[in-house]
């Protein structure tokens, strides 16, 4: 199964690509997350990613598409991926295409998780996240078993920087230009599934893989 998170960013993208991960056996690809990686260990790419991020605007698209590009070659994608936070723009979404072309692979589904302005800054509000694995938590809604604790690998949870309220609005207004109109570009291919993510965590879950039945 190939399939794609959309949605706004605290939508709850990461959240449930963990656990359909884990239940249907399929990896997660965040390209949030190695992004991430890459800062912490300040690793060229990680440099340049950083000044985008830290800001609160997308990495350059040719980075990105690299990035997945090559992780899309790799035989432990064979069988399928969830991919979270990609593609982000029309011309992602354009080179993954062709990416899935050349492969002989094309996409299952296009989840796209919708939640209201307001319920999206309380998610940045509380949320924590692992240093280590990158799993999400938040303080309210999705409290770790041990407080500042990941549950997966005990490592320690931080707020993330670029989660401050201002950077916040920066991410929502890219969002709005250059990732909403994937909506139209997936319901075209007839691809996009709308979820509402406004309910609890396992109801979502349970609409998400009841929807892909
Ligand atoms: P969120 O889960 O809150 O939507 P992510 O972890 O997916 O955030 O992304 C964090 C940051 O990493 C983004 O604000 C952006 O700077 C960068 N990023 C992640 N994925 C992409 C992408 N597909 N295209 C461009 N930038 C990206
Ligand atoms: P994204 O990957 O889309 O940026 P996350 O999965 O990191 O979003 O979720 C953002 C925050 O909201 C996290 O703190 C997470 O624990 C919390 N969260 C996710 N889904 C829900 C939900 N359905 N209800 C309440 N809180 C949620
Ligand atoms: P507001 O009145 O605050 O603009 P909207 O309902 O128009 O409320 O949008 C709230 C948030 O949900 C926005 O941040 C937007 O990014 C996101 N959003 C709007 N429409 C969609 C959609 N169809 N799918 C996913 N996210 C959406």
């Amino acid at each position: 199964m190939r399939i794609i998170m959309l949605g706004p960013p605290g939508a709850g993208k990461g959240t449930q690509a963990k656990k359909l991960s884990e239940e249907f056996n399929i990896l997660q690809v965040s390209t949030g997350d190695i992004f991430r990686k890459a800062v912490q260990e300040n690793t060229p790419m990680g440099m340049r990613a950083k000044e985008y991020m830290s800001k609160g605007l997308l990495v350059p698209d040719e980075i990105v598409v690299g990035i997945v590009e090559e992780r899309l070659k790799q035989p432990d994608l064979a069988e399928g991926f969830i991919l979270d936070g990609f593609p982000r723009t029309i011309s992602q979404a354009e080179s993954l295409e062709q990416i899935l072309h050349k492969n002989g692979m094309s996409l299952n589904a296009v989840i796209n998780i919708q939640v209201s302005r307001d319920g999206l800054i309380e998610r940045f509000t509380g949320r924590r996240v692992c240093k280590s694995c990158g799993a999400s938590y938040h303080i309210k809604y999705n409290p770790p078993k041990t407080p500042g604790i990941c549950d997966i690998c005990g490592k320690e949870l931080v707020i993330r920087p670029d989660d401050e309220l201002e950077t916040v609005k920066k991410r929502l207004k890219e969002y709005e230009q250059k990732t909403t109109p994937l909506i139209e570009f997936y319901r075209k291919r007839h691809l996009l599934i709308n979820i509402d993510g406004e309910k609890p965590i396992d109801e979502v879950y349970r609409d998400i893989v009841d929807s892909l039945r």
